[in-house]
Order: C-alpha cells, then structure tokens, then sequence
C-alpha cells in the first residue's frame, strides 16, 4: 500500500463545471497536479457525473484519487454540507438520493429570479443560464455570476450579501437532504462522510453540537479542518472539535474558479499533527498511479 503520510498535500474538496466550479473536471485535475497535490478528490455539489472524467485525468496525471461529492442537507432550518469521500459512484441507492437532492433546482432557479425581479434584476434566470454547465444543477453561483458580470455588483460575495442569502430578494428557502440520509448513502456506498467547512454554518453553540453529535450517530467519521474557507482560529477551533468527536481531519479548498477562489488547489496549510487525517482510514479507496507496464 502507498504511503499515506498525516502532512500529504491532499485537496479533498472542489468543484467542476458539473456543478458551481468553472474549470472542467481535466483543467482541475492538471491543476491540482501543478499545484502540488498529492491526493485529489472532486466534490460537485449533488452530483457525481463528473467523477469518471475526473478518474481518468488523474490516472493520466499519475495523480492519486478518490472518488467525491458535496451533498446539500437541511438541518435545523440551516444548510449544511457533507462530504462523500471513497464511495462506489455506481452505487444504485447513493445515485436515486443525489438526483433527488438536485431535484427541484430549477423551480427554485425561477423563484430566485422571480425574486429578483421585484428589485428589479429582470431576466436573470435567462442570465444565469450561460454559466450553467449542468442543466440539473442551477445555483446561486451561477446567477452572482450573472449579477457580477452585468456590474449588479462587483463581486461574488457582494451578490450573496445584496440578494442571496436568508432575507435577501434572491433567497428562496430550500428543502435537501436529510442529514442521517446524506451520511447513509455515502456510508453504504463505502465511503466516508465528513462535515463541510463548519466555520460557515451560522449555528449557536447549542445547535453546532447537536450537529456534530447527530452527525457522529448516523455513522459520520470526519470533519474538514483545513479548508479554503475556513481561518488559521477556525482550523484551531475545528481541529479541537475533531479530537472532541473522535473524528477524522480533512483538508480541502473548495476551489470553484481561478478568478473567485482565495485558495487554489494544493495551496492549504498542513493539518495539525495531532489529528489523525481522513486518508488514512481511505487508503484502500484510493486509486493510486498505475506502474508503468514491463
Ligand atoms: P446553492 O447550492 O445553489 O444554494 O449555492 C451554494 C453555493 O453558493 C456554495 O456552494 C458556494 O459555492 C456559493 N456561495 C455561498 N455563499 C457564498 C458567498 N458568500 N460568496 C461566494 N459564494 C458563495
Ligand atoms: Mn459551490
Ligand atoms: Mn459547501
Ligand atoms: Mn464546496
């Protein structure tokens, strides 16, 4: 078995066009290659057609890989995100559940710019859909990018604070996956599910703990640490949480565009050396580079 040593530079968390990100999942390998990355996974959001196109550019990189995906769950009126690490992306149960997570997208799509509308953003469905890679999978991103390129506003985040979050002209509540049910398709499928960028969830304390508790009883294992949207503090605070919850550490960018993304594929700190990483219980889910034939 390959080394799977605790410092590996591995990138756990990212997106392609198959979801929010704007590479496609061969630009996103070459550049976690470039990048330094030393164990790769694409995480679409709801969505695993991307991961054959991703298995294989990485195989042709000599670029270790594990099979990903970001699902969207409801939890205390709050999304939150699980990651699916290591499953079996042909798994009949794990593929039914994420088609009907991305279902209702595009009622929602035309809510959101039904919305928006009303401030008088006209046409912004019509608008977000050139950024759309996959029809089943229409995002907020898509329309800030929409807003962003029209001068709405001047970047991504301002759009999320202006029009899409909670309260804003643009949100439009949305019901997705149960948490137990996230973290049984992944687990069932042979993976490993893990809790996505806690540092964003706006959750009291109360409420933090009752996820990370009801996560651990539905067979949960990991937690990411390092991630791209999370600070040097929130690292520290996660990675205590991690030893408190006996859970496995992950590291990941959530890279989504070489223009939006604050940090690129491969460009994370180390997690701390007290936590034991997520690849060490997925070694045998990983597929390692092929050795050149005799
Ligand atoms: P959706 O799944 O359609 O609700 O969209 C969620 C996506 O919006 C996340 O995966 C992020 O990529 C993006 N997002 C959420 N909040 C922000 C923000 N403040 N700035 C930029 N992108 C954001
Ligand atoms: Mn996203
Ligand atoms: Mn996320
Ligand atoms: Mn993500």
């Amino acid at each position: 078995m390959p080394c799977v040593h605790p410092l590996l530079n591995a990138d756990l968390h990212c997106h392609s066009t198959v979801s929010d990100g704007t590479l496609e999942p061969e630009a996103l390998a070459a550049r976690a290659k470039a990048g330094g990355v030393e164990l790769w996974a694409l995480t679409d959001h709801d969505e695993v057609s991307g991961l054959q196109r991703a298995r294989v550019a990485a195989s042709k990189l000599g670029l270790p890989w594990l099979s990903g995906c970001e699902i969207s769950v409801s939890f205390a009126g709050v999304t939150v995100h699980i990651v699916g690490l290591g499953f079996d992306a042909d798994d009949a149960a794990l593929r039914a559940g994420l088609a009907r997570t991305r279902g209702g997208r595009e009622v929602r799509a035309h809510e959101i710019a039904a919305g928006l509308a009303q401030v008088g953003i006209h046409g912004a469905f019509e608008g977000a859909l050139p950024y759309v890679g996959n029809p089943e999978l229409i995002s907020r991103t898509h329309f800030a990018r929409c807003l962003v390129e029209r001068g709405v506003c001047s970047d991504m985040s301002e759009v999320f604070r202006r029009y899409l979050t909670e309260g804003k002209p643009g949100y439009v509540p949305h019901r997705w996956a149960g948490l137990g049910d996230a973290v049984r398709w992944i687990t069932a499928a042979g993976g490993l599910a893990v809790i996505a960028h806690p540092a964003r969830y706006k959750f009291t304390p109360t409420e933090e703990y009752a996820l990370f508790s009801e996560f651990k009883a539905h067979g949960g294992r990991g937690v990411e640490v390092v991630s791209g949207s999370h600070s040097a503090t929130e690292a520290v605070k996660y990675g205590a949480m991690a030893l408190e919850f006996e859970l496995l550490a992950s590291r990941g960018s959530d890279f989504h565009s070489p223009t939006e993304s604050r940090t690129d594929l491969g460009a994370l700190p180390d997690l701390p050396g007290t936590l034991t990483p997520v690849w060490q219980a997925l070694a045998e889910r990983v597929q390692w580079p092929q050795p050149w034939p005799a």
